[in-house]
């Protein structure tokens, strides 16, 4: 069944008669441990789903058990009648106590239906029970509508019929149509490779081809960062990683994302950058950032200089590098850079992008004058971080729009809700389930393209797409779970 995403985490509580579905539509919707069911609970402590006469324990537990996942903020799923409403307003009541979403979910079924339904299973509801439900459920929209749920989803037919995320809403801005699609590009910040290291990076990128990203964008460290790995994973040096991947038969934009302009002299950086053009037949872009790590530049023997000088590098590079790779040999007096000469074959084929990495004023100034993109943070200032840079480009007297605004996303992105779920806690360490799942966005491919797209909408032309869990020799394939995702945003 095609299922919209729903928010998570979130209290949901199903209301209905019985035979009127919801079982099953939480079942449909959510992994069996989310969904606390009072029917499986009187099964539990009684001696079957239908003994009335393990209510108050069954319900005693259920309680229980939603106020514990609660406090996890982890989603949990109420199957119950729900048609009781006091029982819905100490659920609805422990949800805002802990700021979690609250979503009714109406099981709009005809009586005859639900009738039909009771009278096949083993133990039939008896008619004037399920007559009392019927009548009830009459009244309990106009009910649900008064109690303050933060959603009512109507589900007929077992088909959710209205489904309005609590997911802010983000406004326009002008101009931009909401048929704005980003770009997908592969970020691998750690490569797991094993003892093949050739092997698992043509393998990789072969994969991240066929499933349909749109490139490989290489970190540029000395040392694995610590908020991806150990100090010991082995981290490649990029250039000579992206020459292998430019000798492989696909169509992948390759380049680094960030290269800072503290490892390498500018007019070195350009040279390589140009060979991997050449070598790709035209594939290559250019990330460049003021770079942030003291550790990596004292460990090589670089210098680290203060924030302001390595940012009039960054400016000083930008300019090196367009100056050498322009046609012509003649001498070049630039605002910043003087060259007796730009000698620099070969030529890069096409118009190397610039993307300008970092999120400080002064980057995103530097990017919105001299970058052809400019790489983010996607938080919430993203729409200011926009700001700025498109100002700075109409400043110097741009067209905003030749600034492309790209973020790096880290995601965890699982096949299924199992799948999903099984990531997180997987990749999670020591940090709470519900907390690392928000931070990576964990869901479905589905819900990551509703989130790209309203990046689109922002004004975002490319997302950089880190997997936190790509590890290990299956890898190539696992590959696969994203191709949904990235089918999501070509159709
Ligand atoms: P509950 O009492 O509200 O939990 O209802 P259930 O989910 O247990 O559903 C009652 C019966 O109806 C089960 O036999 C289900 O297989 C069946 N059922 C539920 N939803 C649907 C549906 O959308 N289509 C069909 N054909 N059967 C359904
Ligand atoms: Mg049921």
């Amino acid at each position: 069944m095609a299922v919209t995403p729903l928010q998570d985490p979130a209290l949901v509580v199903l209301v209905g008669a019985a035979g009127s579905g919801k079982s099953t539509w939480a079942a449909d919707h959510y992994r069996a441990v989310e969904v606390v069911s009072s029917d499986t609970l009187r099964g539990v402590v009684g001696s079957g789903p239908a003994d009335l006469d393990a209510s108050v324990d069954a319900f005693d537990l259920l309680d229980r058990i939603v106020a514990a996942r609660l406090r996890r903020r982890l989603t949990v799923v109420v199957d119950t009648l729900g048609l009781d409403p006091a029982r819905r307003s100490g659920w609805l009541g422990q949800a805002r106590q802990h700021g979690i979403p609250a979503v009714a979910v109406l099981l709009d079924t005809p009586d005859a239906v639900c009738r039909q339904r009771n009278s096949r299973r083993d133990r039939p509801v008896p008619a004037p029970v399920l007559l009392t439900q019927l009548r009830r459920m009459r009244s309990v929209a106009a009910e649900l509508a008064a109690e303050g749920w933060d959603d009512v989803i109507t589900v007929r037919n077992n088909e959710v019929a209205d489904v309005r995320t609590a997911e802010t809403p983000v406004s326009l801005p002008s101009g931009r149509s909401e048929e704005s699609r980003p770009r997908v590009v592969l970020q691998l910040s750690s490569v797991p490779w094993g003892g093949e290291p050739t092997a698992w990076l043509r393998s990789i990128a072969l994969a991240a081809d066929e499933v349909g990203f749109h490139g490989i964008a290489l970190m540029d460290h000395l040392i694995q960062i610590p908020q991806v790995g150990r100090a010991w994973d082995p981290i490649p040096e990029p250039f000579v990683t992206l020459g292998l991947l430019a000798g492989l038969d696909t169509r992948l934009a390759l380049g680094t994302l960030v290269s800072p302009v503290t490892f390498r002299r500018p007019g070195l950086l350009a040279k390589a950058v140009a060979t991997l053009d050449v070598l790709s037949g035209g594939r290559a872009f250019c990330g460049v950032g003021a770079g942030w790590w003291e550790r990596e530049h004292a460990a090589y023997g670089l210098a680290f200089p203060t924030p302001g000088e390595r940012l009039d590098l960054l400016e000083e590079g930008i300019e090196t590098m367009r100056a050498l790779w322009s046609t012509g040999t003649r001498s070049y007096a630039g605002q910043r850079v003087s060259l007796p000469e730009t000698t620099s074959y070969p030529r890069p084929l096409h118009d190397v992008p610039i993307i300008v990495g970092g999120s400080g004023q002064r980057s995103l100034s530097i990017a919105g004058r001299l970058g052809d993109g400019c790489n983010v943070a996607a938080d919430d200032r993203l729409p200011s971080r926009i700001d700025v840079v498109r100002t700075a480009a109409r400043d110097a007297g741009r067209d905003p729009a030749e600034v492309e605004i790209t973020v790096l996303d880290v995601a965890i992105v699982g096949r299924d809700r199992d799948d999903t779920a099984a990531r997180v806690e997987r990749t999670r360490g020591r940090t709470a389930a519900a907390t690392w799942a928000t931070r990576h966005h964990a869901g479905e491919p589905a819900t990551h393209a509703e989130r790209y797209r309203r990046l689109g909408m922002l004004g975002v032309g490319t997302v950089f797409l880190a997997l936190p869990d790509l590890s290990g020799p299956e890898d190539p394939e696992d590959l696969e779970r994203v191709a949904p995702l990235l089918a999501a945003l070509r159709t």
